[in-house]
């Protein structure tokens, strides 16, 4: 194992870098972080829907994904609703699984996937076709043969090659292939921040503001074999308030507007992207999907009549405002350590079995959560400790900040919210830990295994010397 020295965040813990005060009660569930079917049992351990988390890890081990199906249909629902005349694509890059896309149909939303992979398991779950949409920046000749063959609805063109590969498949399936473009906006957003100029250089899409867009536009249309139906624009991720759509609406509609001049069509359908923000911890504070809903409606509106163009269709892909709330994840304490800082500060570190494999989150955008004792109450003073799982990396971080009782102990069980989206759909088998299981719990029925865990005779079978 590697012993790195601390990094430049040793000895952060003085009194001006405490991050907020503790929550008044460490045994309480915010409803705004937690799955709505989680609660706190008078005998203090966490249930979901009626099952406790100790009863669930013993028959499922540790580290344990815990999906709140209720929640996430509920979820689904509400955008539907909120959405209504609207697209909605679930982004299953954020979590996918062959039972969760069937919930997925029945609630009636789209699908949005980025590789074959992911179109695989959306073939698997037979999701509808025409309402799934091909995302990324390099998608093979395989891949898009292969979707335009299942008959997706949609397809995103991201690059200039993509466009002669898409139409010599659609042309040698004998099919017009429904496409939308993709634009760079030139918008920025994360949280509540978003940047409105520079943010040209990245990888996805065509730039608006360089006429790739207009050129992209232009070529698509002469290929007899493609449908150009529409503009797609993304402009980030975990986003708490409308600004930074507005500014890519504005834009877009321009686009559409320039288009109408140029070729004398109007196109019907308007992708706004994903990345509506959810609350990992108490303070965070998204807007609401109605709120977000109308608002982006009321956008898009006032940006045509500007233009006086007829009100595309919008289309919206949440992934994380989907998935996201709906998991937590349960680990088992195995080791508390003091560690003495500078000035006479300390630091405990809580190492639980898991970590950066089954969340990178924290390592990767220093991502921040929640964390409670999942399987007792207690009346111990709060103490703010860190944390991490039980990989060789001092990285390894699951809850940089996190208050907890400072009776915290191993074999206690610590359960992590809003796991749901991009934990162990990004996932890794690190250290050869396989990756862990994901069970599903309801109000009706018992919990049901979406994916089992990985095991080491899984990852043995990946090495023909094993
Ligand atoms: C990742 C992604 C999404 C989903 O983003 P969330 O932040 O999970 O809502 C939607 N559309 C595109 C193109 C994406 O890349």
């Amino acid at each position: 194992m590697r012993a790195h020295p601390a990094g430049p965040r040793h000895g952060d813990l003085v009194a001006d870098a405490l991050p907020a005060a503790p929550p008044a009660d460490l045994n309480s569930l915010s409803s705004h972080v937690w799955p709505a079917g989680m609660v706190r049992t008078p005998s203090g351990q966490l249930s979901l829907h009626g099952q406790s988390v100790t009863e669930l890890v013993r028959t499922f081990g540790t580290p344990l994904f815990l999906l709140d199906e209720d929640d996430f249909r509920r979820r689904s629902r509400a955008y539907a609703d909120s959405f209504c005349g609207t697209d909605v694509y679930y982004a299953s890059k954020a979590f996918t699984s062959v039972e969760l896309l069937r919930w997925v149909a029945e609630e009636g939303l789209g699908l949005d996937v980025a590789t074959g992979g992911e179109l695989a398991v959306a073939e698997r779950a037979q999701f509808p076709m025409d309402r799934v949409l091909f995302h990324g920046n390099n998608k093979s000749v395989g891949e898009l043969s292969r979707a335009v063959g299942l008959g997706v609805g949609r397809v995103v063109i991201d690059s200039t090659e993509e466009i002669r590969r898409l139409a010599r498949c659609a042309e040698v399936a004998g099919v017009r292939q429904r496409v939308l473009v993709r634009v760079t906006v030139g918008v920025e957003a994360h949280t509540h921040e978003f940047i409105a100029t520079a943010h040209e250089d990245q990888k996805f899409g065509f730039s608006l503001a360089s006429g790739a867009a207009a050129r992209a536009i232009e070529l698509v249309l002469l290929q007899p074999s493609l449908e150009l139906v529409g503009v797609h624009s993304h402009i980030g991720s975990q986003i708490f308030d409308t600004s930074g759509f507005e500014v890519a609406a504005h834009r877009a509609v321009e686009l559409l507007a320039g288009v109408r001049s140029r070729h004398g069509i109007e196109l019907p359908e308007l992708n706004l992207g994903g990345g509506l923000g959810i609350a990992y911890v108490d303070s965070d504070d998204p807007a609401s999907t109605e709120e977000v809903a109308s608002s982006l409606r009321a956008i898009v509106e006032r940006e045509c009549r500007a233009y006086e163009l007829a009100v595309p269709r919008l289309a919206v892909e949440p992934g994380r405002a989907l998935v996201g709330p709906s998991m937590v994840t349960a680990y088992e304490v195995g080791t508390v350590k003091q560690v003495a800082l500078d000035a006479g500060a300390s630091r405990t570190y809580i190492s639980v079995d898991g970590g950066m494999s089954d969340n990178p989150r924290t390592a990767l955008y220093d991502a921040d959560y929640t964390v409670v004792v999942a399987d007792r109450h207690s009346d111990a003073a709060p103490m703010l400790a860190r944390v991490v799982g039980k990989h060789c990396e001092s990285g390894d971080i699951v809850v940089r900040d996190a208050w907890l009782p400072d009776d915290v102990r191993a074999d206690d069980l610590l359960a992590v919210a809003a796991t749901g989206a991009y934990c162990r759909s990004m996932s890794s088998t690190y250290n050869l830990l396989g990756r862990p299981p994901v069970v599903a719990v309801s109000a009706d029925g018992p919990p049901r295994v979406l994916l089992r865990r990985e095991t080491i005779d899984d990852l043995l079978a990946l090495d023909p010397f094993a």
